[in-house]
């Protein structure tokens, strides 16, 4: 069976000395009954190791390039997370794309270039505000969903998890209702189903991210389709995020 997987996204916060409090005081929770990740700034990330080690807590970065190495100036490669320790890289995030260029072909490359290095993908998919307004969520989920995953094959997909992120609930404090995350997780597993098969589809973990909270958190989690969340804001508050772990272990 597919697992649960809660991920908190730092975003640029916290400095190595404030990740180091801040992994320490995640990783003391010792009623951790599901996949728990925090995705740290690349300049945290062995401060957050170190306050991680021998924790359920797994250890996760924001971005991946997909070169090996090179003339990519400010970026970081697959190998690099590698060797420092890292599991899982989010790739896709919507910041990203709005803010970055990003772009569905740039996605894919750095999912293939992470997975061959033996990295677990987070994907984040979703739809902008404007798209939901003008019905077109599902067309935008297929597109990027078809796009970003192209050239995967059945077995690099047991290393991919995807993170529904509908954009106009991320960082605004408006949260999805739960029957509007699931309706999109549901579409995301059967596309899968055509891509790659029933089995993975079954496998695969889709989380919900946007606004998730230590209030909304186990409402979004009963839905069959939602396998966990991609969690901002609230992963910066171990209570918050203790309260949401609590709830992915509890599903
Ligand atoms: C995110 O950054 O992926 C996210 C979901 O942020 P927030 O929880 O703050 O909306």
């Amino acid at each position: 069976m597919r697992k649960i997987v809660i991920a908190g996204n730092w975003k640029m916060n916290k400095t190595p000395a404030e990740a180091r409090e801040l992994a320490g005081a995640i990783a003391a929770n010792d009623k951790i009954g599901c996949e728990v990740v925090i995705c740290t700034p690349f300049v945290d990330l062995f401060a957050a190791k170190e306050a991680i080690a021998g924790s359920k807590v797994h250890l996760g970065a924001q971005n991946v390039h997909w070169a090996e190495s090179g003339a990519f100036t400010g970026e970081i490669s697959a190998a690099m997370l590698k060797e420092v320790g890292v599991e899982y890289v989010i790739v896709g995030h919507s910041e990203r794309r709005q803010y970055f260029g990003e772009t569905d072909e740039t996605v894919n490359a750095r999912t293939k270039a992470a997975l061959a290095k033996g990295l677990k993908v987070i994907l984040c998919v979703g739809e902008s505000l404007e798209q939901r307004q003008k019905g077109v969520t599902a067309d935008v989920i297929t597109s990027q969903i078809r796009s970003d995953l192209a050239g995967l094959t059945a077995q690099e997909m047991k290393d991919v998890v995807i993170a529904y992120e509908p954009v106009w609930a991320i960082g605004t404090g408006l949260t999805a209702t739960k029957e509007q995350a699931q309706e999109v997780c549901a579409l995301i597993r059967s596309l899968l189903k055509d891509l790659f098969g029933a089995e993975t589809a079954a496998d695969t973990t889709i989380q919900y991210g946007g606004s998730m909270n230590a209030g909304n958190a186990a409402d979004l989690l009963s839905m069959p389709d939602i396998d966990g969340g991609l969690i901002g804001g609230a992963s910066l508050k171990p209570a918050d995020f203790a309260a949401i772990i609590a709830a992915g272990s509890a599903k």
